[in-house]
């Protein structure tokens, strides 16, 4: 079947969600991918954050496939000991208590949502269920992420939201604004991934901290795209000072399989008992092996690379010709530029680079092994695409 003709199936049988980019894409090995045509592509997208060593990365294939060569899946009805030690592992890493796992980062962020509700009624009785998230935000496609996103144009067609959401000027005064009595819990990104990778103030985001603990509001921080190395540190709130109530997090967590985890701290440990919470798949334990792999190695030395590459791509970034700005954390890195962002990524692509958008940002999220040579290609191409 060629090229061709896999389009014209996906387009005839695949529900039209998604405006794909022209690469059928078919193997890879670290940040290099090929298309079935045998073109050669050096990837700046990693899946959107998810292949955090790559494609196919040696050390996390054995894990996998150790763990689908003794079994599959098992019920959550049962233990399993690569969800057992994946999850001493996140909290021995960041000092959570406890860890649900799921599939992805919406059921991460409706698990922390759930969570926040049960929490103040547990306290508070009923009707203390408000969730203040902010504008520009992003936090899922399901039903109550998509009610917590705070971006108009996702909220066209799909009334009624899920009660009790407001979005706040991602500021101090404008959380502050936004909380009411009947407030439970702040819900925030510490850069914006999907909303044009914008970083917040640390400032701001510590005086939300500080007016969170003082009511009992519970800060709960979506670290679905953040998390896992990405920003140069295990998940970004550690570099804004703050102590989280709530971690969300999923994309590269697993290096490439599905899985997502709500972290609970001190205050939340005991919200989530028997029966409130579930799913069939979540903690899979394929997933849970790969994601021990890729947790383990996201060690001191790796982060201090990551933080390398970052400095090495924010200097050169900035000097490529019509870029208006470079905003971000780590290997999460936005472009503005002056020409469209779409325009650039497709113009990338034909050279043998993925970038990815987000609003009218290019945006970068290369895998944490990504190369010197390779992030040079990546500043020649894109120079040669904003020229
Ligand atoms: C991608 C993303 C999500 C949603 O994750 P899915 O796995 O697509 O459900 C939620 N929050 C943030 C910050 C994200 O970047």
């Amino acid at each position: 079947m060629s090229f061709e003709e896999i389009k014209q199936k996906d387009q005839t049988y695949i529900a039209g969600t998604y405006s794909r980019f022209p690469a059928l894409l078919d193997k890879g090995e670290g940040a290099t991918l090929y298309g079935e045509d045998g073109k050669k592509y050096v990837d700046f997208g990693s899946g959107i954050a998810v292949n955090s060593f790559g494609a196919c990365d040696e050390a996390w294939k054995q894990a996998v496939i150790g763990q689908l060569n003794k079994l599959q899946h098992a019920s959550n009805l049962y233990y399993t000991r690569p969800q057992a030690e994946l999850a001493a592992m996140l909290c021995s890493r960041t000092g959570a208590r406890k860890v649900f796992f799921s599939n992805s980062g919406a059921e991460a962020n409706e698990c922390a949502i759930k969570a926040a509700r049960k929490y103040s009624f547990d306290r508070y009785g009923e009707g203390r269920y408000h969730i203040v998230t902010l504008k520009n935000s992003f936090h899922g496609r399901t039903m109550a992420t998509l009610s917590a996103t705070g971006q108009e144009a996702m909220h066209r067609y799909f009334m009624p939201f899920l009660e009790g959401f407001s979005y706040a000027e991602p500021t101090a005064a404008g959380v502050i604004a936004c909380c009411t009595q009947k407030t439970c819990a702040v819900l925030m990104e510490l850069v914006q991934g999907e909303g044009g990778v914008r970083p917040l103030d640390k400032a701001e985001v510590q005086a939300i901290e500080t007016f969170c603990k003082q009511r009992d509001i519970l800060l709960m921080i979506d670290e679905v795209q953040t998390g896992n190395g990405r920003t140069g540190t295990l998940y970004a709130y550690e570099q804004f000072g703050i102590r989280p109530d709530v971690v969300t997090t999923a994309k590269g967590l697993a290096g490439g399989l599905p899985l997502g985890a709500t972290l609970f701290f001190e205050k939340t440990e005991h919200t989530l008992g028997a029966g409130d919470h579930g799913s069939t798949f979540g903690g899979n334990p394929v997933a849970c092996a790969g994601a021990c792999s890729i947790l383990s190695r996201i060690d001191k030395d790796l982060l201090l690379e990551v933080q390398g590459k970052s400095a090495y791509l924010f200097t050169h970034l900035s000097r490529l010709p019509h870029v208006l700005s470079v905003t971000g954390l780590g290997l999460m890195i936005g472009l503005e530029t002056e020409k469209p962002a779409r325009a650039v990524a497709e113009a990338c692509l034909e050279k043998g680079l993925i970038v990815l958008t987000a609003k009218n940002k290019v945006r970068l999220l290369p895998p944490l092994c990504i190369r010197k040579d390779e992030m040079d290609f990546a500043l020649k191409i894109l120079n040669e695409v904003l020229a």
